[in-house]
Order: C-alpha cells, then structure tokens, then sequence
C-alpha cells in the first residue's frame, strides 16, 4: 500500500566513482539535455554533459557529505567528491536548481535528454549523429516552477 511508484513519489539514488558519495534524487527531473559548452567539457572529460535539472531541495546527500568538494560560489558551483573527482552535480539558478550529472545515477530516470544545447561550443572532433533538436543555448522550459524566478 505504500508503494512509492504509484504515487509519483519515487527517489533515484546516485553516487560517485569511489562511492564516498552518494545522494537521492525524486524522479521529477523538468528537463534534461546534453551540454557542449566548454565549460561542460573540461568539468567532465567528454565531447559533452548530459545533465538533468530539478529543484535544488529535491535533491538530498545521502552519504558523504563531509567529503564534497566546491568549485565556484555557494549559489553557483560544481559539486564534486574530493577523493575521486566524480562530478556529481551543478548548483545554478542562484541556488534554485541542481543539473545532476545524469552519469553518476545508479537508477534509470524517466526522463531522457531531449535537445543538445550550446552547439555553437561543440567540440569540432565531435558528430552528433542522433535527431535531437540543436541549439545554441539552454532555453529553460516554462513550468509550475518558472514563476519563482
Ligand atoms: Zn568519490
Ligand atoms: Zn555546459
């Protein structure tokens, strides 16, 4: 009776490459995409970031939070474990929205990147080769929560 798949309410864990970290996320991510920015690129390593955006208190640390390691501002920063370096996440918006690194999740979200944003940054040794939409900056999608900007 208290199945949480059935009231919308489910939580999908995430943690870093040693595991030192780990964190619950609720499965209500409001977008999603793949970032080739620059920035994206060097934070992460690869040709470009799939990320995914929710409300910052949707997203809680579940372990190891004495080991998190800051790169920016306390409303505007990369979060990082500092033995492994894994990115877990972005703080953005002020403070408002997390973009968790969709790479670190250990459960399967509903949602799916849904556009490739800042192409115009795109590494030149890089193709995309699939039919998402492709844009030259993140537009974010108009929501219930839009209005608390
Ligand atoms: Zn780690
Ligand atoms: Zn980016």
């Amino acid at each position: 009776m208290n199945d949480s798949r059935t009231t919308g309410d489910r939580r999908l864990g995430g943690k870093c490459l040693c595991g030192a970290i780990s964190y619950a996320v609720a499965d209500e991510f409001r977008y999603a995409a793949n970032c080739h920015c620059s920035d994206c690129r060097r934070a992460t390593g690869p040709a470009f970031k799939p990320f995914a955006g929710i409300e910052s208190h949707k997203l809680r640390i579940t372990g190891g939070a004495d080991r998190m390691m800051i790169f920016g501002d306390e409303s505007n920063h990369d979060a990082r474990c500092s033995l492994c370096g894994s990115l877990l996440y972005s703080t953005v918006r002020d403070g408002a929205f997390v973009h968790i690194a969709m790479g670190t999740l250990v459960d399967d979200p509903t949602i799916r990147p849904s556009e490739h944003i800042f192409v115009g940054s795109k590494a030149p040794w890089f193709t995309i080769t699939d039919d998402l939409p492709q844009y030259d900056r993140h537009v974010v999608p108009a929501g219930p929560s839009s209005a608390q900007e």
